[in-house]
């Protein structure tokens, strides 16, 4: 059985005060919650007071990346120790604005994965094809050496802990959609990639979560798909409302 996890990804967004505050509410609303896993990763520097102000609550706290080095000299990287001490639970990993802005690869996915499971915590492994693959018929090609490369001598007892983001890179803060059935097409290739590496009892375990302009309009009709566990949100995680809409709507229908 799937657990239906909706994340809130607030990027480069929000001073640590109105991290608290829409953490606040969003726990609020999360008392209400029973069948979805809520999540949602401020900035770093937020991390702390918002994993203060969710204790105790159904909401889990996720950072947006970490460094594969347990310590020492790279500047401006964070490890898993550091961030396992405040409470996160959840580690967000090749979300592609670190693929397209950082130099993030396959390879540096697979490394941070393994450091995240190492640690006990869970990653969140964003996958994706920009619009130019996409077109070009590549679709299949990406999404399989983007799955083989993250999950690269990952065992079948860990990759049971991990959750997958699939999010067409062309949907992403773009306000254009995949269409449902575009999303769960995709979602079954994800799946049957699964399947290769760990059976289909493991595949079948595997939350894959949708990420791309999803709103509190159209996540009804994605979450619907039988492939489609839950959301990676951008945007529409930035305010209350809009989070909250989508994680009811997602309680709705787990
Ligand atoms: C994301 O960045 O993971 C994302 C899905 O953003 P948005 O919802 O804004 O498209």
């Amino acid at each position: 059985m799937r657990k239906y996890v909706i994340a809130g990804n607030w990027k480069m967004n929000k001073i640590v005060a109105e991290s608290v505050t829409l953490a606040q509410e969003i726990v609020e609303v999360a008392k209400n919650i029973s069948k979805v896993e809520i999540v949602i990763s401020p900035t770093y520097l937020a991390t702390a007071k918002v994993a203060d102000a969710v204790k105790g609550s159904n909401v889990k706290v996720a950072v947006q990346d970490v460094h594969f080095e347990d310590q020492g000299a790279y500047t401006g990287k964070v490890s898993v120790d550091m961030v396992k001490e405040l409470g996160v639970e959840y580690v967000i990993v090749g979300h592609s604005e670190q693929r397209q802005y950082f130099g993030e690869t396959n390879e540096t996915v697979n490394k941070k994965v393994k450091k995240v499971l190492e640690a006990g915590l869970k990653p969140i492994i964003c996958i994706g094809e920009t619009l130019d693959e996409r077109n070009a018929g590549k679709l299949e090609d990406v999404l399989s050496a983007q799955i083989n490369g993250a999950y690269a001598n990952i065992s079948n007892t860990d990759a049971l802990k991990t959750i997958i983001a699939y999010e067409p890179v062309w949907a992403i803060g773009t306000g254009v959609v995949a269409t449902e059935s575009q999303a769960q097409e995709a979602h079954v290739i994800v799946r049957s990639f699964l399947k290769k590496l760990y059976g289909s009892s493991v595949a079948d375990s595997i939350t894959i979560q949708y990420g791309g302009s999803m709103n509190a309009s159209n996540a009804g009709g994605l979450l619907q798909q039988n492939d489609i566990d839950g959301g990676l949100i951008g945007g529409a995680s930035l305010q209350a409302e809009s989070f909250i809409a989508i994680v009811e709507a997602a309680e709705k229908i787990a």
